[in-house]
């Protein structure tokens, strides 16, 4: 099994640059929650990811899809970022990315995942027929060192070419 990310972003989320993807016809961003957007279990949101999502909220319909099953935790960041975000989305399932899709009003080939796991959001997003954009970890986001090892080794699905 391989994956091909449609993009592939040389840092995190904050690197992706919102006027060339709004270019390539993308309508709306399906975006994953931990370590792509928030480090994980802070709910805290850095100024430069805020107001990363400021800018591109201008331009896309933007809604989040995570496998967090703490409703508490995914309260709290729908309350301070006003989002709409579909917890235990058991990605890679099309379940979530299917639903928003139908509450944006897009094709599928109108919007894109955009998450740090290859194996979650970028399989689930090729799966369910969307472009997929894979970014790195928040860089503010300090990590254990056997957790970069997997995120390493799932890098291992992915072609370049
Ligand atoms: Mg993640």
């Amino acid at each position: 099994m391989f994956l091909k990310p449609t993009y592939l972003i040389a840092g995190d989320v904050t690197d992706i640059n919102i006027d060339e993807l709004s270019r390539s016809g993308i309508k709306g961003l399906i975006l994953d929650l931990d370590s792509t957007l928030v480090a994980p279990k802070s709910a805290q949101i850095t100024q430069e990811a805020r107001d990363w999502l400021d800018r591109a909220r201008q331009r896309f319909q933007i809604a989040i899809a995570s496998n967090n099953k703490n409703e508490a935790y995914l309260d709290l960041v729908r309350k301070d970022l006003s989002i709409t975000i579909v917890g235990r989305a058991k990605k890679p399932s099309r379940r979530a990315f299917h639903r928003l899709m139908e509450e944006f009003g897009l094709q599928a080939s109108e919007v894109a995942v955009i998450g740090d796991r290859p194996l979650t959001d970028i399989w689930g997003g090729q799966r369910a027929g969307m472009q997929t954009i894979l970014v790195d970890t928040l860089k503010t986001m300090v990590e254990p060192e056997w957790k970069r090892s997997i995120r390493k080794l799932e890098r291992i699905f992915i072609r370049t070419d």
